[in-house]
């Protein structure tokens, strides 16, 4: 189990919702909000379940053979994490899941995004979420944010709050464990960067560091917006946790594609 999975695994709804699935009682829409980075895994995790013919991801069935990567034919994915699919495409995919399963129990239309839809959007796919065909399922990945509530009420919503579940982390503190940190981390991907912030952030606040610990979080929450790079984000954690950086400047030359100071320190260090 990777450390990101402990984050919902752990959870007593995302458990009930598992067992629904068991027992072949899907909520024909499912509504779940969880930070950007751990959108699609989440997603793939129901998809794998919900599309099983045992609703466990057994990897045995026809259906679960059925996979290819993260694709298979019964699942319909509009959009992607932080962007919903154009009008047009959601209507036409919502066509599709009327059509016969072609190896699960039912078809699954995923949607990204419902909170930066436009309300005529929302509206245009209403009565399939109150009402989806009879082999047909559909889920909502949200980030937080608000969804207009007539789409609201008729999902079986699931909220998980990631950074609450976030253990607090201590930085590195001696120049070789810098480095070993920035050899380490070096090929990172978007979730744990933004975990580490936030673990970061927690250890910042159980010091007393009040401020520098809201910057940071300031901080992940800008860079999940930006899709920030892996560079960008060592610069930043290294400036942030080990300099005295005037913090005032860091989202000024945030939107720049070097920061100053951060050859600086690369230079210095030998990196
Ligand atoms: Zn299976």
């Amino acid at each position: 189990m990777s450390q990101s999975e402990v984050f919902w695994q752990s959870d007593v709804h995302w458990r009930d919702l598992l067992e629904f699935i068991a027992r072949g009682s899907i909520p024909g829409s499912i509504g779940i909000e969880i930070r950007l980075p751990w959108q699609r895994e989440v997603m793939l995790s129901l998809a794998r379940r919900i599309l099983c013919e045992s609703g466990s991801a057994c990897g045995r069935c026809p259906s679960c053979r059925a996979w290819v990567d993260i694709e298979h034919p019964d699942l319909l994915v509009a959009g992607e994490p932080d962007a919903p699919a154009p009008i047009d495409e959601c209507r036409a995919k919502s066509a599709d899941l009327s059509l016969s399963p072609v190896v699960a129990p039912v078809r699954l239309l995923v949607f990204y995004a419902p909170e930066k839809m436009s309300p005529g959007a929302v509206n245009s796919l209403l009565k399939i979420t109150e009402e989806p065909p009879s082999k047909g399922r559909l889920l909502y990945m949200m980030d937080r944010g608000t969804i207009l509530s007539t789409l609201r009420s008729r999902l079986w919503m699931l909220s998980f709050s990631v950074e609450e579940k976030i253990e607090p982390l201590t930085p590195p503190a001696s120049q070789s464990e810098w480095l070993r940190w920035l050899k380490d981390n070096e090929k990172n991907d978007g979730q744990k960067w933004y975990a580490m912030a936030h673990g970061y952030a927690s250890w910042l606040c159980k010091n007393g560091e009040l401020k520098r610990a809201g910057m940071l979080r300031q901080l992940a929450e800008t860079a999940l917006a930006t899709h920030l790079s892996a560079a960008m984000w060592t610069d930043l954690l290294f400036l942030l946790l080990r300099e005295e950086y005037p913090f005032e400047h860091v989202f000024d030359d945030f939107r720049q594609t070097a920061l100053p100071g951060a050859d600086r320190c690369r230079k210095q260090h030998s990196f």
